[in-house]
Order: C-alpha cells, then sequence, then structure tokens
C-alpha cells in the first residue's frame, strides 16, 4: 500500500469514528450493563446540565451489576422524551425512571405507563400534586424545592451581617440584589427565588431588588444577564443571588472580567447545588456560600426505588429511605467557607 492510501483509509476510519461518537451523544439510549438483570428505562432532560451529569453518574454507578440501565439525553425536548419513553417500553424496560424536559408533562408520561402497566420513578422535576394522585405507581425522588430557598436566604443573612460594613455600599442597610433564575416553572426555580428573599427578610434584613430574570440554570446565559447588569448598575448591586451553582460561576466569570475579585472590587455571589467548580470558586473566596443538592443521595434513592418498583417490592424496602406521601426528598445544607469538607 502506498501512503496516501494509508491515509486514506486511517482518515476513513477517524470519520467513521467520529460518526459512531456523535451519534452515542446525539440523544440516543446507552446500556450501561447487561445481562438478566430488570431493565430500567431512565431519561435525563439534558445531558448539558451541571448538576444533572452528576446526578446520571450516580445512577450509572448505583444501577452498575444491578440493573440494566437505559438512559438517555432528552437534550430538552419534551417530544424527544416521549419517543424515547415509547422505544423504552417497546424494548421491554419493568420501570421509568424520568426526569421530566417539562414538569407540566407528567401526565402524559403516566398515561403511557399506565398504558404498559409500568411504574414510573421521577427525579429532579416535581410533577404537579394532581399527577402524582393520578396513578398509584408512581413516585418521585427530589428535595423540598422551599428548603433551598430557605437556607439559601439564611447564608446570604448570615454572610451579610458579618460583611455590611464593606458590603452595604450605599449605606442604606439594605441589599440591593440582582437575581438569576433557573427554568421559570420549574418548582425548585420558583421557590428559590420566593424563599432566599422571605428568608432574609424574616432574618430582619431588607431587600431591594435592582433585576430578576431567568438564566435557564445555564452558565453561559448567566454570564451574558450578569454583563449586562453590571452595564446597568455598576456598584449599586450588593448581592449576586443564582438559583444554582452553574449560574453562580457564569456571573463570577463576568464579574471577574470587570475586574471584581481583585484588589477591594469584591461582589458577593451565591448559588445552589455544590459542585465542584464553585466548591473551588468558595475556596478561593469569589462565592461566598451554596446549598448541598445532593446528587449522590438523589443518585441513589432513583436507582433504589427504581428497582424496587421493578421486582414489584415496596418501593422503600430494603432502604433507609423515607416516604413523604409518594416521594423521598433528599435534604438540602447550607456550605460556605467554613464547612466547606462536608461538600467534598
Ligand atoms: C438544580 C439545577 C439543575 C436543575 C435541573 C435543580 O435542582 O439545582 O442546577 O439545573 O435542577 O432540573
Ligand atoms: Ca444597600
Amino acid at each position: 500500500m502506498n501512503k496516501r492510501r494509508i491515509l486514506t483509509l486511517a482518515m476513513a476510519a477517524m470519520m467513521l469514528f467520529g460518526t459512531v461518537g456523535c451519534s452515542s451523544s446525539g440523544g440516543d439510549d446507552k446500556k450501561t450493563s447487561g445481562g438478566d438483570l430488570p431493565k430500567i428505562g431512565a431519561t435525563i432532560y439534558k445531558y448539558d446540565d451541571n448538576f444533572m451529569s452528576a446526578v446520571r453518574r450516580e445512577l450509572e454507578s448505583n444501577a452498575k451489576d444491578k440493573a440494566d440501565l437505559i438512559i438517555n439525553d432528552s437534550q430538552n425536548d419534551q417530544a424527544k422524551q416521549l419517543d424515547q419513553i415509547d422505544t423504552m417500553i417497546q424494548k421491554g424496560v419493568k420501570v421509568l425512571a424520568i426526569n421530566l424536559v417539562d414538569p407540566k408533562a407528567a401526565t402524559t408520561v403516566i398515561e403511557k405507563a399506565k398504558a404498559a402497566e409500568l411504574p414510573v420513578v421521577f427525579f429532579n422535576k416535581e410533577p404537579d400534586q394532581a399527577a402524582m394522585d393520578s396513578y398509584d405507581k408512581c413516585w418521585y425522588v427530589g428535595t423540598v424545592s422551599k428548603e433551598s430557598g430557605v437556607i439559601q436566604g439564611e447564608v446570604i443573612a448570615q454572610q451579610w451581617e458579618a460583611n455590611k460594613a464593606k458590603w452595604d455600599k450605599n449605606g442604606d442597610g439594605k441589599i440591593q440584589y440582582v437575581l438569576l433564575k433557573g427554568e421559570p416553572g420549574h418548582p425548585d426555580a420558583e421557590a428559590r427565588t420566593k424563599y432566599s428573599i422571605e428568608s432574609i427578610n424574616a432574618k430582619g434584613i431588607q431587600t431591594e431588588e435592582l433585576a430578576l430574570d431567568t438564566g435557564m440554570w445555564d452558565a453561559a446565559k448567566a454570564t451574558e444577564k450578569m454583563d449586562a447588569w453590571t452595564a446597568k448598575f455598576g456598584d449599586k448591586i450588593e448581592f449576586v443571588i443564582c438559583n444554582n451553582d452553574a449560574m453562580a460561576s457564569g456571573a463570577v466569570a463576568s464579574l471577574e472580567k470587570e475586574g471584581y475579585f481583585s484588589g477591594d472590587k469584591f461582589m458577593p455571589v451565591v448559588g445552589v447545588d455544590a459542585i465542584p467548580e464553585v466548591i473551588t470558586l468558595i475556596e478561593s473566596g469569589k462565592v461566598v456560600g451554596t446549598v448541598l443538592n445532593d446528587a449522590k443521595g438523589q443518585g441513589k434513592a432513583t436507582i433504589d426505588l427504581s428497582l424496587n418498583a421493578a421486582n414489584g417490592k415496596d418501593v422503600i424496602d430494603g432502604t433507609d429511605w423515607k416516604l413523604d406521601g409518594k416521594a423521598v426528598r433528599v435534604p438540602y445544607k447550607a456550605i460556605t467557607k467554613d464547612n466547606i469538607a462536608d461538600a467534598k
């Protein structure tokens, strides 16, 4: 074979692998273990979400050697997710573990599950009570959304009290804040937005909202919003409150460009989740606190309940989980520099 022919073959092989790589990350399902293990059919609303990536890793590690886990990237597309569910039902899964794209689509998913006589474990995006009540074989794994807002507000109040001599830039005693909200309609986003502020106020600290907008849980979108807000309000902003850590890290990236976090130019930023990236930002003093959202616990509970449901057992059989109605709710925890080890 001459050199050119070898090169052509090598390139063809690379293209082939390239294509294979693309299709497996392009929303098609992926098996992680096989055999005669019970089939769990799972979806993640989109793989390109910091926190959900952590949950996905936990689903995979907990399913190892116990279940045949089929997992799909729904790519933030509810119609696509419904197709994926149809396909998994055809493949004979014994249970569905669903991270909805749109929390309101729970009823449609439940109809499909009912028709196929399959149990469903929803996780992370909580369906409303009416949907949960409409089917005896559905459960939810997540948190008490309100709790994350309340705890975040407490972190803000505590940090503010300790630093207000410097942080109350206009000296009026109130916190002038901007708030980066998650996806509108998402129970966590709605509750965090409401209760973080209520919880600061409950501590006797007044607040003034300069701006509030959605960053859709996303770092890049948060950077864009923060760019616009610093241009508009500059040092009138005294606190940046973020519904999650991805947006907190996006806000920090924007603030760094504006010269914050060097010399005595500073801006307090808070998030929720305790993703590794933000743990590092807390250590370096660029984020003042977060609220641990336990991906490990939620991933484990989702597999535990799914396996029991698949085997026709009581969903919490043989586990330490407690049911609150039909939900397992994993607790949140405040994280600042002082207890950073708890988040690691
Ligand atoms: C997390 C967010 C995540 C969202 C996805 C929330 O509980 O805090 O980081 O983007 O769930 O549904
Ligand atoms: Ca002030």
